[in-house]
């Protein structure tokens, strides 16, 4: 199996790490019904997405 030669410093490994930093989630305004909703998801509100409703939302049909 193979091993390690030399154990990684702490700088390598934060060097390492410095690409795994998240980011915040992005939101656009929906066309449909105006809430927040992420890009290119179904909207959680309204159940649109793009120009139709794709998924019927149960408060909006009661
Ligand atoms: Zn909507």
């Amino acid at each position: 199996m193979a091993v390690p030669k030399k154990k990684t410093s702490k700088s390598r490994r934060n060097m390492r790490r410095s690409h795994h930093a998240l980011s915040a989630a992005t939101y656009a305004e929906c066309s449909n019904c105006g809430e927040m909703k992420r890009p290119h998801h179904v909207c959680g509100s309204c159940g649109h997405y793009g120009e139709r409703e794709v998924v019927t939302v149960a408060a909006e049909s009661a």
